[in-house]
């Protein structure tokens, strides 16, 4: 097996063998910022930093550190030198990344900063909501300036180091009389480390530009008006080229002439004459998918509840979908033609008055609760 020439892990961290997570976490944290390539221009610091998240990326798992102990760089069942043992092809920038800056514990100086979250409310109606659908929208986004890469400085010029700060972005000053240190932000670059001696004419230096966008979103079936689409990369642009933010599209579901929401199910009301209540009917109800016939039997009352299945509204992400409810309400005749009124008059004398509260079952609102499952 050949001999790997590579550096201990322990001694790239500058820890004991022996060493706790945290001291790990603390050594990596403070070499990170050292040598990551934003801040440090020396020509190794890249190689020192790969060399450091990589130590990191081994020491700070305790099964991967384990097997180092054991093994060292001399794995078994690898090819030895040059190759990962761990087969973790992972870039390390992305990984101190995830690992660091977008940690609660904030970011770094002069690191890439990502860019701001855009909102985009999107109107839709009714059955769009229902069904899903693809729609294209347009708005206005940072991007990062493609003449300058984002870095802001003309193209064929570079960004230098601040020479007011050094590049450390902080200004640290001694005051008399008791000899205090205060650390103030840099005002010549903002804490960034950098200045752009000549400023890119394609975005005054700024590195984005603000531009219109058009994308098509895709709308799952089943949304409603909570629900938020996240399309990451649409947001701005960081600045000096990092990485950029998400949009997130709200809905904005417009009102259907004859359904109301109830979670999955799609709620109705309809309306029957006095005759069709006693008598029965079929009717024709409108659904999402076109009419559909119900049957209405004899003495249906106000507030009975018919349910149409798997006529909602589809789950979101999910098979199957709600229901369509439809709620009866018995409309009493306000204008009688003459043969009406007699008819009426002649039913009157057959009907008796204290016969009504008898056949109530449950109340108007107990089946309209138990229909919408509240
Ligand atoms: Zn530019
Ligand atoms: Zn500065």
């Amino acid at each position: 097996m050949p001999v790997s020439t590579k550096r201990d892990y322990y001694e790239v961290l500058g820890v004991q063998r022996g060493a706790s997570p945290e001291e790990i976490k603390k050594a990596f944290r403070r070499l990170a910022r050292q040598y990551h390539p934003d801040v440090n221009k020396e020509p190794d610091a890249e190689n020192k930093f790969k060399e450091i998240n990589e130590a990191y990326e081994v020491l700070s798992d305790s099964q991967k550190r384990a097997v180092y102990d054991r093994f060292g760089h001399n794995m078994p069942g690898t090819g030895g030198v040059g190759v990962d043992p761990f087969g973790a092809g992972v870039d390390p920038f992305s990984t101190i990344f995830e690992t660091f800056f977008g940690g609660v514990g904030g970011r770094s100086r002069g690191g890439p900063i990502r860019g701001a979250d855009l909102r985009y409310a999107m109107p839709l109606s009714f059955e769009e909501a229902v069904f899903g659908t693809e729609k294209e929208i347009e708005y206005r986004r940072l991007e990062t300036c493609t003449a300058c890469q984002g870095s802001g400085a003309e193209p064929g010029t570079e960004p230098t180091r601040c020479p007011r700060c050094s590049g450390s972005g902080e200004i640290r000053q001694r005051i008399a009389p008791f000899n205090m240190v205060t650390v103030t932000t840099c005002d010549m670059c903002g804490g960034s480390g950098v200045v752009i001696p000549i400023p890119c004419r394609t975005c005054s230096g700024e590195g984005r530009i603000r531009q219109s966008r058009k994308i098509k979103v895709r709308v799952p079936a089943g949304v409603d008006a909570d629900s938020q689409i996240r399309i990451s990369g649409e947001g701005d642009a960081g600045p000096r080229g990092g990485p950029y933010g998400n949009l997130y599209v709200t809905l904005d579901i417009q009102p259907h002439p004859y359904f109301v929401r109830e979670n999955n199910n799609v709620v109705m009301e309809l309306r029957l004459n006095v005759a069709q209540a006693t008598l029965g009917d079929e009717v024709s109800v409108p659904t999402l998918e076109g009419e559909e016939k119900l049957r209405i039997p004899p003495g249906t009352q106000t507030g009975q509840v018919f349910r149409l299945r798997n006529k909602g509204v589809p789950f979101l992400r999910q098979n199957g979908r709600g229901d369509q409810v439809v709620v009866a309400r018995v409309v009493v005749p306000t204008k009688l033609t003459d043969q009406q009124r007699k008819l009426f008059q002649e039913l009157a004398k057959t009907m008796d008055p204290e016969s009504v509260s008898e056949d109530r079952d449950d109340s108007f609102f107990g089946r309209l609760k138990d229909a919408l499952g509240i």
